[in-house]
């Protein structure tokens, strides 16, 4: 260490502190960063590397970014899942002894980004804390840049923290180095670039007094007080500033909400799709039509976290149902939301000190809205927008004191002036005169020089570097009378000159304008800090806002699509009329859709069994009662002519996904854990969904294992289930299992055709058309001649084995004997009820492919 410059060991000490951040370190114009930080920035920013002398034998390693551009130097390393610790130089160099005194102001990590860029506007940034004792743990999110802090206390059940990561989606996580562990133990379930950073010092002193006017506070568990005091020790750690904007804790129960585990969340791709793992083409995507950024994170939250409480849900569809109604409403809360701005990140960068003169003005227009809005959902005739908006508080005083003392259209930067109405302050209106007399002054002047002179060209200008000058064309002159002009300037074809008054007059404009640059800063630091007071009551109307655009949203979407609302129980039974997948007819476009009917009943057959083969419809169906279900208990209508949904505690799905090999394992081991996943906390609420059962193993214990899983499901659980299989012969099921009902896709063989026709009847398929499908695609006679009679010979077996159900199908081989007789007949079995017509372009044929 002795042997490098007290500058370099000035960054080595700094460096000590933030080993795993890039350290920026100001010097001059730039942020410089030495040794290996040098480095692999230099790599990872495409910026070149160079030396620099230290002290020591070998040149140091160094590279820098201009500070005016550092942020997006910052930026690309933050998106890189880095850290980076801004260190500046924190006195006066002119009166610095020695080396200039330099502190880091502020570490960047992903998850407390504040830069409105690296922050997606319609998704929240989560940082999340867990902790832990022997017997539970306590799960704790914050998004820095709105102010949400939310946190839970999990029974020691370690799939309720991984089902709460995948809710969250955080982008850091900061828990001690043994729970970082475990979650990577668990990296199948968790499978995203989070930035996990092993910390244990939790301040609770922080947390009594951050929270100290807040009722959560005394509400929060021994083991949640830990949770968020960690939080906010790193959160001050990295920000260096108190985090007045974070003001409320919520605290909630897993159990308010449905849980899903991360496979169904993706699987039913709710906020994204599962192979290109976009928001277009998942249920989000499909229901957002919400004007503000608010309201469009509010409605993630709300479809990640389906509701438990029926009056809850209830009061959402009343709201929902009247806006769905009244079209004029609907149309008149959009307006109202329309010029909002994204209230929460405003509020939060006005208490970091971040917010501009623009900012204001679009709080302040955002504030202008809020009346409108209030009338219209007092008046709207829906008991939960009035509940809603009853006693709002419409911060009309901040509106007031941005109106009164910022012009319309103020400038970016906070340091040039320019952003103070006039009559706002006496001295501010006192030097304004002062400095446009003297522009005044100015422009008198030149007329008189031009006068004096003859010189009809001169002018008088004014730069940085040498204040204001009379400039005259080199042809002029000579004309200048000799002594008065001093020459500042040569150019090209002008000179410029200053006189003494010229000189005298500037020193008062400049010295004007410089008090007035530094008194509007002053001015607008302090309305500001006046208006951060306030955050409380701008956070409370943000969520009003927020909640006001997801209703309307909703809305908008059901009625576009003809959704129906939906009706809620406690009981058990579910019927749905028509129903379909949302995002499915969404993309068809064409109304070809084709509805299915679904009845689950505790009696009357709570086990569907589909059989039918691959691209009949099966998963598409399966999935479609999920997010009808899901759809409801959001408080959405659904895509049904009717629908009546008993509260379902939990949705399981195992629908294979192209991306099933995970961490090595097999399919088959990933599906046989998910189902003891499900045979250990679904209960007889919950609806489970299990597509494809037993593939991936020889197909005797396939069958076996398919066989005992609904088996179990059946006499065990109790719950909603629909299972497809390609095991026809499972059929047999339905004589010995009563709650078990046989449903399969129609199909209409025509000639040698296929068609599928999408709708789901009573029975069992016949077949999967496997070798059909061979066929079709073109392998040769041989090998389709082969397989059928290699088909033929495991039927015969089988057929001597298998209990097969009265009703039993026809054979494929069955079929291709009879091939010419059944042209436009469907394959299904006899059918409890016909498939409907189905529109021609809905019918997807199997040549087709
Ligand atoms: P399976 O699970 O039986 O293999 P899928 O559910 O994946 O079949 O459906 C195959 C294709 O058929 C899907 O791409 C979907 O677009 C289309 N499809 C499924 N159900 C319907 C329906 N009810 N109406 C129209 N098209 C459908």
């Amino acid at each position: 260490m002795a042997q490098y410059t007290p500058m370099i060991q000035q960054y080595l000490a700094v460096k000590a502190q933030v080993p795993d951040a890039f350290l920026f370190f100001r010097l001059g114009d730039f942020y410089e960063m030495f040794f290996e930080d040098a480095i692999n920035a230099s790599r990872e920013l495409e910026i070149t590397l160079t030396g620099r002398e230290g002290g020591a034998e070998e040149r140091i390693p160094m590279c820098g970014v201009p500070y005016h551009s550092a942020e997006t130097y910052m930026s690309r390393l933050i998106e890189k899942g880095y850290k980076v610790a801004i260190c500046e130089q924190v006195e006066d160099p002119a009166a610095a002894k020695g080396v200039v005194r330099r502190e880091i102001v502020r570490i960047v990590t992903p998850g407390t980004v504040m830069d409105s860029k690296l922050l997606g506007e319609k998704s929240n940034n989560y940082i999340v804390s867990l902790t832990a004792d022997e017997r539970a743990y306590a799960f704790t999110a914050c998004d820095i840049s709105t102010g949400e802090l939310y946190t839970t206390f999990l029974s020691s059940s370690w799939e309720l923290v991984m089902d709460e990561l995948n809710v969250y989606n955080p982008s850091e996580i900061i828990a001690s180095a043994q729970l970082l562990e475990a979650i990577r133990e668990h990296s199948a379930a968790w499978s995203r670039d989070t930035v996990m950073t092993a910390w244990g010092q939790a301040d609770e002193k922080l947390l009594d007094e951050q929270f100290a006017e807040d009722a959560a506070l005394p509400a929060l568990s021994v083991l949640n007080r830990k949770g968020v005091a960690l939080l906010l020790a790193y959160l001050k750690e990295t920000q260096k500033r108190a985090l007045t904007h974070v003001k409320h804790i919520r605290i909630y129960e897993p159990d308010q909400y449905m849980t899903m585990d991360p496979f169904t969340r993706r699987n039913l791709e709710l906020v994204e799709t599962v192979r290109e793992r976009q928001k277009k083409g998942s249920l989000l995507w499909l229901l957002d039509k919400t004007v503000t950024a608010m309201g469009a994170r509010m409605l993630r939250r709300w479809i990640e976290k389906p509701l438990m409480s029926v009056s809850r849900i209830e009061e959402r569809l009343e709201a929902v149902n009247l806006l769905y109604n009244q079209l004029i409403v609907r149309e008149d809360v959009k307006q109202a939301l329309k010029e909002v701005y994204d209230l929460e990140r405003l509020v939060a960068r006005i208490s970091y000190g971040n917010a501009n003169a623009r900012d204001m003005v679009a709080l302040m227009h955002s504030l202008r809205q809020v009346p409108l809005l209030q009338e219209v959902c007092a008046a709207s005739g829906s008991e939960t927008l009035r509940k809603l908006v009853a006693g709002m508080d419409a911060c009309e005083d901040v509106m007031s004191w941005i109106a009164g003392a910022i012009v319309d259209e103020p400038p970016v930067s906070i340091r040039d002036g320019g952003m103070i109405r006039e009559g706002y302050q006496p001295y501010l209106d006192q030097l304004r005169e002062a400095s446009t007399n003297g522009k005044q002054w100015i422009a008198e002047l030149e007329r008189q020089e031009r006068e004096a002179t003859g010189i009809k060209s001169l002018k008088i200008g004014y730069n940085k570097v040498f204040g204001y000058f009379i400039e005259v064309t080199k042809a002029n002159m000579a004309a200048l009378p000799e002594g008065r002009y001093e020459r500042k300037q040569t150019l090209a074809n002008a000179e410029r000159y200053v006189t003494p008054e010229l000189k005298e007059k500037e020193a008062l404009i400049l010295e004007a304008q410089d008090k007035m640059v530094d008194l509007e800063y002053e001015l607008f630091t302090e309305l500001r800090d006046k208006i951060s007071q306030h955050i409380s009551r701008l956070q409370k109307l943000a969520e009003v806002i927020a909640t006001a655009d997801v209703y309307q949203s909703l809305a908008a979407v059901s009625a576009a699509y003809h959704y129906r609302k939906p009706e809620i129980g406690e009981g058990f039974d579910l019927h749905i009329e028509e129903g379909r997948h949302p995002v499915v007819e969404a993309v068809i476009q064409d109304g070809s859709f084709i509805a299915n009917e679904t009845s689950l009943e505790q009696e009357e057959g709570r086990i569907l069994l589909i059989t039918g083969p691959n691209m009949a419809g099966k998963s598409t169906y399966m999935r479609q009662v999920a997010v009808i279900c899901l759809m409801a208990q959001i408080g959405c209508f659904v895509p049904a002519v009717s629908a009546r949904i008993p509260v379902i505690d939990r949705i399981f799905t195992r629908i294979g996904a192209a991306d099933d090999l995970i961490g090595g394992q097999s399919t088959f081991m990933v599906e046989m854990m998910d189902i003891q996943v499900m045979t250990e906390k679904a209960t007889s609420r919950s609806l489970v969904i299990i597509d494809e059962l037993g593939r991936g193993t020889s197909t005797g214990e396939g069958m076996a294992i398919a066989q005992a899983v609904i088996e179990f499901l059946h006499d065990r659980i109790g719950c909603k289930t629909l299972v497809s299989t390609h095991f026809h012969e499972l059929a047999h099921l339905e004589e010995s299992l009563r709650h078990l009902r046989n449903h399969c896709m129609a199909v209409k063989e025509s000639g040698r055709q296929v068609t599928f026709l999408r709708k789901l009847i009573r029975g069992a398929a016949s077949t999967s058309y496997g070798i059909y499908c061979a066929e079709i695609a073109g392998l040769p006679d041989a090998i389709i001649q082969r397989s059928y009679d290699l088909l033929r010979g495991f039927e015969e077996r089988s057929a001597a084995s298998t209990q097969v159900a009265a009703s039993a199908p026809r054979t494929a081989l069955e079929r291709r004997a009879e091939e010419p007789a059944a042209a436009g007949e469907p394959a299904a079995p006899p059918a409890d009820e016909p498939p409907a017509d189905a529109p021609a372009a809905a019918i997807q044929q199997l040549s087709l492919f």
